[in-house]
């Protein structure tokens, strides 16, 4: 296994590394610098086709595979994700730009407590039973589904590639999965450690390209029964109307543009510094961060004051260097996509507190996209701002009165995956955690995870939820059995 060469990547289709059948590449590039760091397979229809008979040829021996020996390869691989830790965080900051310290704290220990996860569900995975006055007995049996696609984007990486292929796994399915082209490294160095970890081949297939076309020949593959996709509400929809005449089963977890509702009674400190971690953290890249901040009219002025001093003291840099808070942004695609974001804010009125232009990188970090964290004011719930997904460091502040009011905002917007409410009054976040239209509520803290919990969104932040049972059921099919007795 050597994890620090990722220069050319290759497909992983039935346990071994292949080309893509076209010849054709495209360039990977370290955002933190601009520079190309590798080649990326640009995969077709006919690399996908290939996976498929791979997958074809291995489910039904591991969908019979006993959950004891499941547990013990998924729990593999989480023991050689912690092994490797070093490696592949590096792998990743390199990849997707984002400072080091947190690949190192987050991003590589939760693809293994993913794994570990997952593994140990594999074994308690149980079904229902139903007796129907002593005269019957209903017995409901969950069957893999057989070969399933992931696709997943490039925010959080391994740790979201990793969150669908292992509940796959574990359920009994083969996959076909996709990571983002923007960020294809670490799923190539899974494949080595799928290797070692003792996964049969075909098992899991690795397959690299773009969305609209290795992503839909995924989807459109008529084997490939069920689509588990996080991305973009515009990918979702379209991979929606595909997949939905063919009646696969989707899962989608789509874009974002969570409120954090900060009430003048909350804990001042607490909420100071987890409202920059909810605004900021992975440069705001994160589809629960908060990006549209609703601040208690009476609390406003004392609010803006200390946040934007905040805001203002944090670093922008050098990725690798563990004196930045904040590192690059994915893509100078992205990049360009936020700076127009900024420009709409600018041009809707938007008052820039602190941040709003792009940050030139130092020494190797010259050529990279670096963008200062940015808090906007004086824009209202229907300006564009404020109803479209930026996914970058940039939030806007809001002002409520009442209780009413907060609710109106925060539902004024046709995401809904998640929000954070700041209270020490008991009612008032329990009144409005059920009514504020988001499939998470987190009172009082941010993303505070625990795996065997329903994650996922309402409206147009997707369909379906991920997460302990609810990603073993989606990755099965129930079948119910009843006898007479
Ligand atoms: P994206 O939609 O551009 O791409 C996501 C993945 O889908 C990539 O692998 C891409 O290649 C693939 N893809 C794109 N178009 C496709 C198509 N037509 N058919 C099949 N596959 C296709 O998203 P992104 O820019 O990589 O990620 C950022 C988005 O992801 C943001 O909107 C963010 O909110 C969202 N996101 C959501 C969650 C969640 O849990 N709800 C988590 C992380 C990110």
């Amino acid at each position: 296994m050597n994890l620090n060469d990722y220069s050319n990547i290759q497909n992983f289709i039935g346990g071994e590394f292949h080309q893509p059948l076209s010849g054709n590449y495209m360039d990977n590039i370290d955002p933190a610098t601009g520079g190309v760091i590798g080649s990326i397979p640009a995969s077709n229809e006919k690399d996908i086709a290939k996976a498929v008979k791979a997958a074809e040829k291995a489910f039904p021996a591991w969908s019979l595979t006993p959950p004891a020996k499941r547990f013990a390869i998924l729990n593999k691989f989480a023991d050689l994700i912690d092994e490797n830790l070093e490696e592949l965080a590096l792998a990743e900051t390199t990849d997707n730009g984002k400072p080091l310290w947190l690949t190192q704290t987050v991003d590589i220990p939760r693809a293994s407590a993913n794994f570990r996860f997952f593994a140990s569900a594999a074994m308690h995975f149980a079904s229902e039973s139903h007796t129907i006055d002593g005269k019957a007995i209903n017995y409901t049996v969950r069957q893999p589904l057989g070969i399933v696609g992931c696709i997943s984007p490039w925010n959080l990486p391994l740790y979201l590639f990793t969150w669908k292929i292992a509940p796959a796994l574990a359920a009994g399915n083969c996959v076909i999965a996709k990571p983002s082209e923007v960020t294809p490294v670490t799923a190539y160095l899974l494949a080595q450690i799928s290797i070692i970890a003792g996964l049969p081949d075909g098992v899991l297939n690795i397959v690299h390209g773009t969305g609209p076309i290795t992503g839909e020949a995924i989807v459109k593959h008529p084997a490939i029964k069920a689509i588990s996709f996080t991305g973009s509400t515009k990918a979702g929809e379209r991979i929606a109307s595909l997949a939905a005449p063919m009646f696969k089963k989707l899962s989608l977890e789509l874009g974002g543009k969570n409120p954090t509702i900060i009430f003048e009674d909350c804990n001042w400190e607490k909420m100071m510094q987890t409202t920059i971690q909810s605004s900021f953290s992975n440069q705001g890249q994160i589809c629960l961060c908060g990006s549209r901040i609703l601040v208690q009219e009476s609390i406003y002025e004392k609010f803006k004051t200390e946040f934007v001093e905040k805001v203002a003291a944090l670093t922008v840099g050098d990725p690798l260097k563990e004196n930045f808070k904040q590192g690059a942004i994915v893509s100078k695609t992205h990049f360009d996509k936020i700076m127009r974001g900024i420009d709409t804010a600018k041009q809707e009125g938007g008052k820039i507190l602190v941040g709003g232009n792009s940050v030139m990188g130092k020494r190797r970090c010259e050529g990279g996209y670096f963008i200062q964290p940015t808090v906007i004011e004086g824009l209202g719930p229907d300006c564009e701002t404020n109803k479209t997904e930026i996914f970058g460091p940039v939030v806007t502040l809001q002002i409520f009165s009442t209780e009413d009011e907060a609710l109106k905002l925060a539902n004024a917007c046709d995401y809904g995956l998640a929000a954070t409410i700041w209270t020490q009054n008991i009612s008032t976040a329990n009144n409005l955690s059920l009514k504020v239209q988001a499939g998470i509520v987190w009172i009082n803290t941010w993303m505070l995870r625990d795996l065997r919990t329903p994650f996922g969104g309402m409206k147009n932040s997707g369909l379906g939820r991920e997460g302990g049972w609810e990603a073993m059921r989606f990755f099965t099919e129930a079948k119910n059995i009843c006898i007479e007795l």
